[in-house]
């Protein structure tokens, strides 16, 4: 089969590679119809996250058909159309029991596309299939679904649920990617009153107003952090999601976020940050991070299927599988490219 393998930093490649099998009885192989890149896809393929080792297939979001189950599967059978979780998980775990499937004792986690065979592919097997794997709903649009596979639960999860998002709050979201405008589309439904989104990209910034955003701000601006506290009454914002994972920027939503407030973090960071404790303390602030579970998929499922939420709009360009490597050229240029989602048709 087809597949879009990693062979160690900058190096990787379109090629055959045999088609995976059946490894224990809880395994589902899906032939995959639709599948996406990911901003983790380009970490990796930097050599950022030395877990993933030479031969790897990458990607871990996407739609497809079930081709074999094994047997103990109970839930799905060939010829069942799925959406396949970035998160695997048994379901039957102290930490699945919790939904805390990132955290899953029994090898699940986040593993596609990382520690095992991933989703840029003709097939994947997924383990734990039955609890790994959502049903498509009749008459679904597969290419919004494909955005739940990661990061419209991440941006709700991690960025909105996490930070208590309210009615009339104040709310900025630091970066306009994938992530950051997922979490703008779900932040919608707990009705803020004002939502500021900030990145450096002005082209990011008009998408996020079509999306919703009321105020949008560039952070290369030097007084970036008066216009936010401007905008927030001059206390600031009720609630920081940081959408991006530098210091400089989980330092932004330190210096925005009203007391009272929370910062809820959702970018991957790689090194440390400052934390100004002498402020936070006093204005009482929360500090909230994780990595997603994707516990939210059935709900947003619904909300997606009945048009409450479109995350098809985040969707700029569509490739087939055999363009896979012009489909990352473009992703990893996303400020020239004005790419945001990236759909693969397998
Ligand atoms: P992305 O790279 O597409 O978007 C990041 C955005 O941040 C870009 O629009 C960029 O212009 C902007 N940006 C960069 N520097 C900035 C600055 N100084 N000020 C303001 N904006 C700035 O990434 P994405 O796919 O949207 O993902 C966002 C983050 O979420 C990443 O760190 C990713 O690894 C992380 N993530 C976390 C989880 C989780 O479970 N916690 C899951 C998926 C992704
Ligand atoms: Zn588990």
């Amino acid at each position: 089969m087809k597949a879009f393998v990693y062979h160690g930093a900058g190096r990787r490649a379109r090629e055959e590679v045999p088609k995976p099998t059946i490894q224990a009885p809880t395994d589902v192989i899906v032939k995959l119809t639709t599948t996406t890149i990911c901003g983790s896809d380009l970490h990796i393929l930097k050599g950022d996250v030395p877990a993933v080792t030479d031969g790897r297939i990458l990607g871990h979001e996407g739609v497809g058909v079930v081709d074999e189950v094994g047997d103990a599967v109970i839930g799905f059978k060939v010829g069942d159309r799925v959406i396949i979780s970035c998160v695997s998980s048994c379901g039957k775990c102290e930490n699945c029991k919790k939904s805390m499937y990132s955290h899953c004792l029994n090898g699940g986690g986040w593993i596609l596309g990382h520690l095992i065979d991933g989703t840029q592919a003709e097939y994947v097997r997924i383990p734990f299939g039955d609890n790994s794997l959502y049903p498509v709903p009749d008459g679904a649009d597969e290419e919004a679904l494909v955005m739940i596979s990661d990061i419209l639960p991440t941006g709700f999860e991690i960025g909105v649920l996490n930070g208590h998002v309210q009615p009339g709050d104040t709310i900025a979201i630091v970066g306009a990617g994938p992530v950051g405008l997922s979490a703008l589309i779900t932040a919608q439904l707990y009705s803020p009153a004002k939502i500021i989104m900030i990145d450096l990209d002005d082209a990011r910034l008009e998408v996020a107003r079509q999306l919703g955003a009321t105020h949008t701000v560039n952070s290369s601006s030097p007084d970036a952090v008066d216009q936010v506290m401007a905008i927030g009454d001059g206390i600031g914002v009720n609630v920081a999601l940081e959408a991006v994972g530098i210091p400089a920027t989980l330092e932004l939503c330190q210096a925005i976020v009203a007391p009272g407030g929370h910062i809820a973090n959702i970018g991957v960071h790689g090194k440390p940050v400052q934390l100004d404790m002498e402020k936070l303390w006093i204005h009482g602030i929360t500090l909230t991070t994780g990595l997603v579970d994707t516990r939210t998929i059935p709900m947003l499922l619904k909300m997606v299927v009945s048009g409450k939420l479109e995350p098809q709009q985040l969707i700029t360009h569509h490739f087939s599988l055999d363009q896979v490597e012009a489909a990352y050229d473009t992703f990893g240029n996303a400020a020239k490219e004005k790419a945001l989602k990236v759909i693969i048709t397998a």
